[in-house]
């Protein structure tokens, strides 16, 4: 069975207050037994998080490059996580896509990368509007799937993030019946052209203005095992996000 998994991606907010009262007050008080919870804080929040979250919380980078080492001013190595007891990233953030110019295969390679250097790994694949009212939604999401599947050997510790660019900061979530259509197309697609077995076992997170009131529902759609959570990841309510299905 896939364990129910929620993450938290403050992206580019202070977080001196969070770590202060969300990780060390809430979420070190959250019932994590049937829930895997990692927070994503901004890289010079890594280790206060990493040391004020108990054991049982992962602590996620939001990005990392796929060098180990070297003149590359400005970046993170997963050596430089591991160093810090930082075990998982996200990959591929539309943000990163769409202001960064990460292209698929840029996203592929640093996922095999940050893999094979032993950090699980959160990539993130999603349409904007115009690819979905132009009924190219699973085209979009099935080349972001490829470009990771190219380059990925071992799935083990890979969570899929599905967040369509519309619902990012929006307001407006996907319904439970339009979310539940691309996560189970992703894990056909993980089943034609991975493995079943890595189709049955990855977890598939969704994302996009997911808040307390819109989890439950969410949460109960068969091939939708958890939340990449954004602004609501910074309120308390982040722990109603987390216990959406208890
Ligand atoms: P919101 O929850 O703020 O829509 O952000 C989602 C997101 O991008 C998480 O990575």
């Amino acid at each position: 069975a896939r364990k129910f998994f929620v993450g938290g991606n403050p992206t580019l907010n202070r977080s001196t207050a969070l770590i202060k009262s969300l990780v060390a007050e809430t979420l070190n008080t959250a019932k994590l037994d049937e829930t895997v919870v990692v927070i994503a804080p901004p890289a010079v929040y890594l280790e206060k998080t990493r040391a004020t979250a108990n054991k049982n919380i992962g602590v996620a980078a939001q990005n990392v490059y796929y060098k180990e080492k070297g003149a590359y001013t400005g970046e993170i190595s997963p050596a430089i996580l591991k160093d810090v007891n930082v075990e998982w990233v996200i990959l591929g953030h539309s943000e990163r896509r769409q202001y960064f110019n990460e292209s698929n295969e840029f996203v592929g390679e640093k996922t095999a990368f940050a893999l094979e250097n032993g950090l699980k790994v959160i990539p993130c694949v999603g349409e904007k509007l115009e690819h979905r009212e132009a009924g190219k939604t699973m085209d979009i999401i099935f080349a972001q799937l490829k470009a990771i599947a190219d380059n990925v050997k071992d799935w083990t510790n890979i969570v899929i993030a599905y967040e369509p660019v519309w619902a990012i900061g929006t307001g407006k979530v996907a319904t439970p019946e339009q979310a539940q259509e691309v996560h189970a197309g992703i894990r056909k697609w993980l089943a034609d052209n991975v493995s079943a077995e890595v189709a049955e076992n990855t977890r598939i997170i969704y994302g996009g203005s997911v808040n307390a009131k819109n989890a439950g529902a969410l949460s109960k759609e068969k091939d939708i095992d958890g939340f990449l959570v954004g602004g609501a990841s910074l309120k308390p309510e982040f722990v109603n996000i987390i216990n959406a299905r208890l």
